[in-house]
């Protein structure tokens, strides 16, 4: 069969007006919110990028469980349907709804780890990090050194150093390792993906140590389709053959449900310890809700169900990947410098080989992602100097794509205004700090430009 463009697996029965603003409208909007993405009204974005967790398009599948949801407070039939569906895909023993990724993981984590624990992952998403070290032990990142230079290309950046990883262990004594974890696919990372190769060297160091692998399962579904494209011997196996075997190798998983799982809101925590199990829904029932709902109505339950289940459907996961690379190499094509191989969920643009004129300490992301919005009403995030301070490697503009939403005229869009934007990168001007909070001030920074003899 010729191949054709590869088109939007989905036809619009409802649809949500987005708004244009000027450009003036946008200069007084982008100093109203002092400059900060965050601070921005949601109606006054054209295409709104700043993640792509919850932000979704739902189903007509989705839609009609939800009108199927069985809102009673113990043993309902909607806990069943999601149980079930997660087991088919997960296999895990138990599963442990939640109200987001981060709460599977605050149990978890809070149940699993001991003051001077060390817990390993190819790289922490900032949740998991802060709910390791809440429960007082460290996060230790180990990603391969591959993964951490943005203009290299491999196919699986995500994965783990798995020789770190053993000497890891044997340095710090495996009674201090609760857990081993896996990010698939590497949100921090770039939205890079591991491969199932390391995922089997990581489970054999775990069991040769007695130590549980667990995955930050986020984007299970894009790393299937990436594994299966890019993986010797996958070509042939379902996305959901693949994620079967790849669970397989572990012991247990955290999960955001507005990622992968296809819906606005939810999560869960799977594990095959019996004990475990036993203290974390104790725990679940102190935070969350009874373990038949973990703080989501019946009707979360049931659009999960569905979600994680067409999360792995090919035609779906063809036209997710091969969007966010169109717009990856349209614009690296043009010389835009961004995070190569484009990810699974997003784009991250280098704002320092963007801004090479801008220090970091006059955030580059920060300016460029205010240059992004004033160019064409787009909002993405920066991931970099403004959020970790001095502790950022990288000045990165985050452009998440969410599920379903956005067509392929929206993304050609995006390709004009960066393409615009990059023309005239020489005159974007530095941004400085006139507000900041104690801590993640990213969220609530206010930022003016930098003028005159400052510059
Ligand atoms: C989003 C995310 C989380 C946290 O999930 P929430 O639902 O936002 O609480 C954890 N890990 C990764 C990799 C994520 O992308």
């Amino acid at each position: 069969m010729p191949v054709k463009t590869i088109i939007e697996p989905f036809r619009i029965k409802s649809v949500e007006p987005i708004r244009w603003t000027t450009r003036q409208e946008r200069q007084r909007l982008l100093e109203a919110a002092h400059y900060n993405m965050f601070l921005l009204p949601a109606a006054d974005v054209l295409i709104d990028l700043l993640t792509d967790s919850g932000t979704g398009a739902m189903s007509t599948r989705q839609w009609a469980a939800i009108m199927e949801g069985d809102e009673s407070y113990a043993g309902s039939r909607s806990f069943d349907h999601f149980r079930d569906s997660i087991q088919e895909i997960f296999g895990f023993r138990h599963v442990i709804p939640t109200h987001q990724g981060r709460a599977a993981e605050r149990i978890l984590f809070g149940v699993a780890c001991k003051h001077g624990g060390v817990v390993p992952n190819n790289t922490h998403f900032d949740t998991t990090r802060a709910n390791v070290e809440f429960a007082g032990a460290e996060a230790v990142d180990l990603l391969i050194p591959e993964g951490r230079q943005p203009a290299l290309p491999h196919p699986f950046k995500g994965n783990m150093d798995v020789e770190a990883l053993d000497s890891l262990i044997e340095r710090v004594g495996r009674e201090r390792v609760p857990l081993v974890m896996l990010t698939v696919t590497n949100n921090s990372g770039g939205g890079q993906p591991v491969s199932m190769e390391n995922v089997r060297q990581a489970s054999a160091v775990c069991k040769r140590h007695g130590i549980p692998l667990y995955f930050d399962a986020c984007r299970f579904a894009e790393n299937a389709w990436f594994i299966k494209t890019r993986e010797e011997g996958y070509a042939d196996k379902t996305p959901k053959e693949i994620a079967q075997e790849m669970f397989g190798y572990g012991d247990g998983c955290t999960m955001s449900a507005k990622k992968d799982g296809m819906a606005n809101i939810g999560g869960f925590l799977c594990t095959n310890d019996d004990r475990l199990a036993q203290q974390e829904k104790d725990l679940l029932i102190l935070t969350e809700g009874y373990p038949t709902y973990g703080g989501l109505a019946g009707r979360d339950l049931e659009a999960i169900a569905v979600g994680v289940q067409e999360a792995l459907e090919e035609d779906y996961l063809r036209y997710r990947i091969a969007s966010i690379a169109y717009l990856g190499n349209h614009i690296a094509a043009a010389g835009v410098p961004i995070v190569l191989p484009p990810g699974g969920h997003a784009i991250y643009l280098d704002a320092r080989a963007f801004l090479p004129h801008i220090p970091c300490h006059q955030f580059p992301g920060a300016a460029l992602a205010a240059e992004l919005y004033l160019e064409g009403g787009v909002r993405s995030v920066e991931i970099g100097t403004l959020m970790f301070a001095a502790a950022a490697q990288m000045d990165l503009v985050r452009l998440a794509i969410p599920r379903r939403v956005y067509t392929q005229s929206h993304i050609d869009y995006l390709v004009e205004v960066i393409l615009d934007v990059w023309e005239k990168r020489k005159q974007i001007g530095g941004m400085r700090l006139t507000y900041e909070a104690p801590f993640l001030r990213h969220f609530t920074a206010h930022l003016e430009p930098v003028k005159g003899a400052d510059a």
